[in-house]
């Protein structure tokens, strides 16, 4: 059959395997190329469903989803044995490690490296704990909340010079640091495709995240028994989700444009996600800030902090929707199984059942169909 968008000769299917689009009348779903509510990396899922575990993993196939959902419930589940049971700090270290350990056991899982696992991880979310590491020591020598003021969380004004430095500042210096270990990764060739940048980006972002979070554990642990245990709920919940998240998708997104910039395809979704990822940061961290300082109740800065996730999210997946897309090779007709709905395929680009881009596929499945065919992957 022949494409209505790309106008190739394609095997019989919903999705066409060499664009992706979805083929048929489908005007109910608007724009039949574009498939926005078939995320390509998911496409159970809409572009703008702010889903964690299939935007930050997007290598995991639909059974791996569920794995990974319960692994990250699990451990949740221990912080929050950990914070009844008064145990303050086992929690705030089991809630620092979660997705970072989380995201390990997924690079590993997927073989999102390949062949060279010390040197991606050691630039990725090894480049991030580094990063991590300097700036928050560099950032709580300048600023200490707890000799600043003595009661952080009774202030009632708002400190200007500290929220224009720390709540503008100090998020613009984060993302340029984090960004930059997965940018220099030496053997980036090997990764050409945008997927792989967001990826590294995403891991960066969680090393930073491990690292600030341990350092300012570490250098307020004088402060631990002044706070009521019922009140560490809301920081908890802070350290082990919306912070890792806020960080691994900003960095995935200046990653995955930097990676896109070296394909030629830097547009304007690219340099919106730099911007995004730049003002989301802001906005989490000053946002927060001032809900602080003003003595707003901390549920409502929890619902803050997470509007501003949940926009991130969406933001990721809208960028790999379309980089999955435009990026689409011909990849050469190969028998498959797709990951998603583990139907066997024939396939080049995109499962002709579900409209997954096999460019997101695990890499064991990628390189069991390379060697049925003919290595044709443009750019590898
Ligand atoms: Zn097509
Ligand atoms: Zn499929």
């Amino acid at each position: 059959m022949r494409c209505d968008h790309c106008a190739h000769d394609v095997p019989d299917g919903v999705f066409c395997t060499r664009c992706g689009a979805h083929q048929g009348t489908t005007e109910e779903f608007g724009n039949a190329k574009l498939r926005e509510h078939r995320y390509a990396a998911h496409p159970g899922e809409h572009v703008a469903q702010p889903s964690v575990i299939t935007t930050l993993f997007p290598h995991l196939g639909h059974h791996k989803i569920h794995e990974f959902r319960w692994a990250f419930i699990a451990g949740l589940a221990g912080v929050l044995i950990l914070y009844v049971s008064g145990l303050i700090a086992a929690a705030i270290l089991v809630a620092a490690f979660l997705v970072p350990v989380l995201y390990l056991v997924y690079l590993y899982e997927a073989q999102v490296y390949r062949d060279e696992p010390a040197t991606v991880l050691g630039f990725t979310l090894g480049g991030g704990v580094v990063a991590g590491i300097v700036i928050t020591v560099i950032v709580r020598l300048l600023h200490n909340p707890i000799t600043s003021n003595p009661n952080p969380l009774a202030g009632t004004t708002v400190d200007v010079a500290a929220l224009l430095g720390f709540g503008l500042l100090v998020p613009l210096i984060q993302e340029a640091a984090k960004a930059a270990p997965a940018i220099f990764l030496p053997n980036r060739k090997d990764f050409p495709e945008t997927v792989d940048g967001l990826v590294f980006g995403i891991a960066a972002g969680l090393g930073f995240s491990l690292a600030e979070t341990l350092i300012n554990f570490a250098t307020t642990l004088q402060y631990l028994g002044h706070v009521a245990p019922a009140n560490w709920i809301y920081p908890l919940t802070t350290i082990s989700v919306l912070s890792p998240l806020m960080q691994g998708s900003a960095t995935g997104m200046i990653v995955a444009a930097v990676w896109r910039q070296r394909l030629g395809k830097l547009g304007g979704r690219e340099i919106g996600a730099v911007a995004m990822a730049v003002v989301a940061h802001i906005a989490f961290t000053g946002g927060s800030q001032i809900l602080s300082d003003v003595s707003l109740s901390p549920l409502l800065i929890l619902i803050w902090q997470a509007a501003v996730v949940g926009a991130m999210l969406i933001y990721v997946r809208y960028l790999l929707h379309h980089a999955l897309l435009e990026e689409a090779a011909h990849m050469g007709f190969a028998e498959t199984v797709c990951p998603s709905c583990h139907m066997h395929i024939v396939a080049s680009g995109f499962c002709p059942n579900c409209g997954m881009a096999l460019t997101a596929a695990p890499t064991h499945l990628k390189r069991s169909r390379r060697e049925r065919k003919e290595p044709t992957r443009r750019g590898a």
